[in-house]
């Protein structure tokens, strides 16, 4: 445990009395009595929202975007795809100024397709705000070509994954002496992992004491809160959803019990019978994730595959492809199973269970996105797949029946 190293606002002065009144709000996705209107945003973000087709607030957005645009900390915790990005990227829009110098807002979170998804959401909302400039910066990509973008431009957002934001910090190639708004997306994800905690840690000393720090995710363990707060001044915690109401209502989840050697030719079964946009299929490696599109190809399925292995530009171009319906099968890692936004996509499978319910959890949410309808199924071949199911059901509340041998598609095509 490196918390020795963190800033302890616990015990800062300036510590006002708690303000942390825990609130669950309801599950519905939008709050359709509420508009964005009423948030009294910038009226080029109302257009820029408007031209998105974003009608009503979803309820994190309601209960989140009042208290981010008075300055307040945040700890935010709600299910995944109800819209937990756009709370960040449009308080950040408002609250930044015209004439704010150098980096203003720093977002980093855990993998670079993310950070480029959340890259392409400040653009979509800054399209009345053309002075307000974002870029992304990841690993795998040459550290000259950020030095030269940073010499001939100096964007006020930077979004990044935690190893090549150091970096560039490090190398003083920028500074972050003037960012006002520290935001985590993923924020358990990236806490949890040492080496990208470390990192954060190591990151968060080059900013200004004084900042707004916000944090987000659909799952948070009581230790991750916990460190969490310790980079935060009196934050306010918002949870949208509790333990047990963070399974997504549209999506249904199955499992099929059947060995190994089964799985295949289950696969295939099943993506000739059901109805789907786009499907995502989980597995446990690069090697899998390989072979089982080699394999699907030959089938003649429309498959492609991601995962660490690839060039940087690849990564990103499938992650591009994929978004904009380029392929109508997925085959991943791991690397997808949280975070990426694809809207349509309505079938999950865990080819390969992954070790537990949270990872589960964030995997399933794929699909059933912003209140639509999915279905996730769930290969259970082995005892630990089994344990990883119970604890699912446990820690959710949710059936996860067996597989039925007929399903009315109408339940998961929207
Ligand atoms: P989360 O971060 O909570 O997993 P995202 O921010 O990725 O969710 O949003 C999921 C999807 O919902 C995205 O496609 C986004 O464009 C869409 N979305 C977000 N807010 C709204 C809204 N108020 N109305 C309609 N769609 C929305």
């Amino acid at each position: 445990m490196e918390e020795e190293i963190l800033p302890d606002y616990e015990s800062s002065e300036d510590e006002n009395p708690t303000n942390g009144d825990n609130k669950v709000a309801t599950s519905t996705t939008a709050v359709h009595e509420s508009g964005f209107a009423d948030f009294l945003l910038k009226n080029e973000i109302l257009r820029a929202i408007a031209d998105c087709g974003f009608e009503h607030p979803s309820a994190v957005q309601h209960e989140c975007i009042p208290a981010a645009l008075l300055g307040t900390d945040l700890i935010c915790q709600a299910k995944s795809g109800m819209g937990k990005t756009a709370v960040f990227v449009l308080s950040i829009l408002h609250l930044i100024e015209k004439e704010g110098k150098g980096i203003v807002a720093l977002v980093i979170t855990h993998t670079r397709e993310l950070a480029y998804q959340i890259l392409e959401e400040f653009n979509r909302f800054t399209k009345y705000l053309p002075h307000l400039k974002a870029k992304v910066v990841y690993g795998g990509v040459p550290i000259q070509q950020d030095k030269k973008d940073f010499a001939e431009s100096m964007p006020q957002i930077l979004i990044g994954t935690p190893g090549r934001v150091l970096h560039l910090a490090n190398e003083k190639i920028v500074s972050f002496s003037n960012v006002k708004y520290f935001i985590l997306d993923e924020c358990d994800q990236m806490l949890e992992e040492l080496k990208m905690r470390k990192d954060i840690q190591e990151i968060f000393k080059f900013t200004p004491h004084t900042k707004q720090v916000m944090m987000f995710s659909a799952t948070l363990s009581d230790d991750v809160r916990a460190v969490c707060k310790r980079f935060m001044h009196n934050p306010r915690e918002i949870y949208i959803n509790d333990k047990a109401k963070l399974t997504l209502d549209g999506l249904q989840q199955f499992y099929v019990n059947l060995t190994e050697e089964q799985k295949t030719r289950k696969l295939i079964s099943l993506l000739d019978v059901l109805e789907f946009n786009q499907v995502v299929i989980f597995v446990s490696s690069v090697d899998r994730a390989q072979v089982l599109n080699e394999l699907l190809i030959n089938e003649k399925f429309p498959s492609i595959a991601t995962h660490s292995k690839l060039k940087q530009e690849q990564r990103i171009d499938q992650y591009k492809n994929f978004k904009k319906f380029g392929a109508r099968i997925l085959v991943s890692t791991n690397m997808y199973g949280r975070g990426v936004d694809f809207e349509r996509v309505n079938v999950v499978f865990n080819y390969d269970m992954p070790h537990n319910e949270v990872t589960y959890l964030h995997r399933v949410g794929r699909a059933g996105r912003f209140g639509t309808k999915g279905i996730a199924i769930s290969f259970v071949s082995s005892d630990e797949d089994r344990e990883v199911m119970e604890n699912v059901r446990k820690q959710f509340v949710v059936k996860l029946p067996e597989l039925p041998d007929e399903l009315d598609c109408s339940t998961y095509m929207t």
